[in-house]
């Protein structure tokens, strides 16, 4: 078990690894870690790129700040959500990386394999349906896919990736970032060469 002051700075480290790699454009995204039965989340309003100590709330899992005057970031219960589903994950980081909102917002996954490493760490990079921004529906939109997977696109919105450790969901967070851009390439370089069925199986068998 951590200790609450190295979950905060474990936060603020990477979330300006995504403030420093634009992963993170102005206001967009939060970041949040779990601490025993609750968890620590940006507040509203706040920046990845540029946190203070002050801007990371604990919550409880009904949403609730248990901070006076601190506002956890809207998108609580997504996070909640994927901490009750998934009792191994420790860390979440939801952003607007350009690369992977320009396929959610052009409603296009990244399902098909194309290249091999992405097809080990992911398997594919499923795309949940639109919602409002901080609602319940896009809760239960996207949640549902953190049953198979640990990466998910939020259709006209952005990604979310949920791991074990900060270091891991960072570090997936950057390959998939990475791995749109390449895919959107293979769009102006005619078509990509989609891998075998057999091939993919035994990139899978390897994980
Ligand atoms: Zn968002």
């Amino acid at each position: 078990m951590f200790y609450k002051s190295s979950l905060i700075n474990k936060i603020i480290k990477y979330g300006k690894k995504c403030g420093e790699k634009n992963f993170s454009p102005g206001y967009s995204g939060n970041i949040s870690a779990r601490y025993k039965d609750k968890m620590l989340i940006t507040t509203s309003g706040s920046s990845n790129g540029y946190l203070t100590r002050n801007q990371v709330v604990l919550t409880d899992f009904e949403g609730k700040s248990l901070e006076k005057g601190k506002k956890p970031s809207s998108e609580k219960f997504l996070h909640i959500g994927i901490y009750k589903l998934r009792p191994e994950i420790n860390y979440i980081i939801h952003v607007h990386a350009p690369y992977l909102s320009s396929f959610a917002s052009a409603g296009k996954d990244l399902m098909e394999p194309i290249m091999a490493e992405n097809v080990f760490y992911f398997g594919g990079i499923p795309l949940a349906d639109y919602a409002l921004p901080s609602t319940k529906e896009l809760v239960d939109n996207t949640i549902k896919y953190f049953d198979k997977y640990n990466a998910v696109l939020m259709a006209n919105h952005g990604f979310v990736v949920a791991s074990q450790t900060i270091e891991d969901a960072y570090m997936r967070l950057e390959l998939a970032e990475s791995y749109a851009n390449i895919v959107l390439n293979t769009y102006v370089l005619g078509a990509a060469k989609i891998l075998p069925p057999f091939e993919e199986k035994k990139i899978l068998d390897l994980r």
